[in-house]
């Protein structure tokens, strides 16, 4: 072992580093990096470059790679290109935040004894300087690995320009590992990785009957109504009841979750009444928490997001409308395919009602990790060497598009070390980062540095 790794030894390098850790927090949380809105193109280069004089400031070299959107910036802590390379993923672009739910202004950075305030804290500014400067005490201490940083300003966008430009410059992102630091735990009683990401697919369902509004009492009774006929169709696709999907084959590609999957999610931390709780539910499906947990990250859905046509107005208006659409998605799992979950619901809809127009849009594959081998056992130990406890290997019911492009362009795996907590409100008002967290971060990311050098992976 390096000198220097006992956990009291980084306890000590984080205590000495809090008040340069909070002042760069600060200092990229106040910048108002958020991708989706125009107005704020200009502060999300502002974003990009100083993550590249930031990253400098560390040793490292760096560099802004432009998009045809945001840039996406690249640093590296070379130390021997005989060494493996592990590259750590992070976004540096954040949500939208207004509105009366804020208690402190979004774009401040508010300290409240260990807990840090602010836009992007927690998603995901906090984790990505807390990579960096646990990246720092594992080269300062001349462990044997190449430390890359890609921090991209798009994630929260859907990830547009990503892969291109990976792509195009794949010899400068080329890597052994990838680690993601962008994903939530269950519980803070016990960390938490994700092997495993939901994928999407999407789908718009139009009908079209006539040409104009007509009165129910002149044609009601002969006219199609096709508000009534897509209702019908959906209701043919899947049970509103239980969720269950009535397309023959839609689950057969399905991966069931092995054993240890299984009692891993039985001591994640999970419970229904905290769910119930985050997400201002009144009742669910399902009151079992192993069966929730398998629903929302292990198996596939069917939703309906919106159904538009007809009258809104207030009162009843008796039309029968000439047109109703449906937008539809599936969230997909290991190994189901996108392209035939398009088919089979294509074929389906044109058995049942041959006039229903279907257009599939956003394609995202799921991701299937691997909570196994070598790498997945240094995160394990990373983990356990900084907070104490195994973490348990989870999945995330959502999709990073960016996970899949890595894995794809930079053929190499991808794992997951993240570290926010479900009170840190990911994407809501109020968000908040706290000080156990980075402080834990920095002594998991230093540990799972100094265990890639001992892995000898080149
Ligand atoms: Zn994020």
């Amino acid at each position: 072992m390096p000198t220097g790794f006992s956990r009291e030894e980084l306890r000590s390098y984080a205590r000495g580093k809090r008040a340069e850790y909070e002042s760069v927090l600060e200092k990229i949380v106040e910048i108002p990096s958020v991708s989706v809105e125009p107005e704020r193109k200009p502060d999300t280069r502002r974003a990009a470059e100083y993550a590249v004089s930031l990253l400098k400031s560390f040793g490292a070299t760096a560099k802004l790679y432009e998009t045809k959107g945001h840039p996406i910036v690249h640093g590296r802590l070379d130390r021997d290109p005989k060494y493996p390379t592990v590259t750590v993923y992070n976004h540096l672009d954040v949500q939208p935040a207004e509105g009366p739910d804020w208690r402190t202004a979004p774009f401040e950075f508010v300290r409240q004894g260990d807990r840090y305030l602010g836009r992007g804290t927690t998603d995901d500014k906090g984790p990505a300087i807390t990579a960096l400067f646990g990246a720092h005490y594992a080269f300062e201490r001349r462990v044997p690995v190449n430390i890359h940083f890609l921090w991209e300003l798009e994630e929260e966008i859907g990830s547009p320009n990503f892969e291109t430009t990976i792509r195009a410059n794949a010899g400068d992102f080329a890597t052994d590992s990838v680690v993601v630091s962008d994903t939530v735990w269950v519980s803070r009683s016990r960390p938490a990785c994700p092997a495993g990401l939901r994928g999407l697919q999407g789908f718009r369902f139009e009908l079209q009957t006539g040409e104009t509004d007509q009165h129910s009492g002149t044609a009601g009774g002969a006219a199609r109504n096709p508000i009534t006929e897509l209702c019908a169709l959906i209701a043919e696709c899947v049970d509103g009841k239980t969720g269950r999907v009535k397309i023959p084959g839609f689950y057969s590609d399905v991966v069931a979750p092995t054993k240890k999957e299984l009692e891993d999610l039985k001591k994640c931390g999970f419970t229904v009444k905290d769910f119930k709780k985050d997400h201002l539910f009144r009742s669910l499906r399902v009151d079992d928490a192993l069966e929730v947990m398998k629903r929302i990250w292990m198996m596939p859905t069917f939703e309906v997001h919106g159904l538009a046509g007809g009258y809104q107005g207030p009162g009843v208006k008796t039309i029968i409308p000439p047109k109703a659409t449906a937008i539809v998605s599936c969230r997909l799992v290991p190994d189901m395919n996108p392209k035939r979950i398009v088919k089979l619901v294509k074929d389906f809809v044109k058995k049942r009602n041959p006039d229903v127009k279907v257009s599939a849009e956003h394609e995202l594959p799921a991701y299937q990790g691997k909570t196994t081998g070598p790498y997945a056992d240094a995160i394990r130990g990373a983990m356990k060497f900084a907070f104490g406890k195994e973490p348990v290997f989870v999945r995330e019911g959502g999709s990073i598009g960016a996970v899949l492009s890595m894995e794809r362009v930079l053929k190499s795996p991808v794992f997951f070390l993240g570290l926010s907590l479900p009170e840190h409100g990911y994407h809501a008002p109020n968000e908040n980062f706290d000080w156990p967290q980075a402080e834990g971060g920095m002594a998991a990311f230093a540990d799972y540095f100094r265990r890639l050098g001992e892995l000898k992976t080149k």
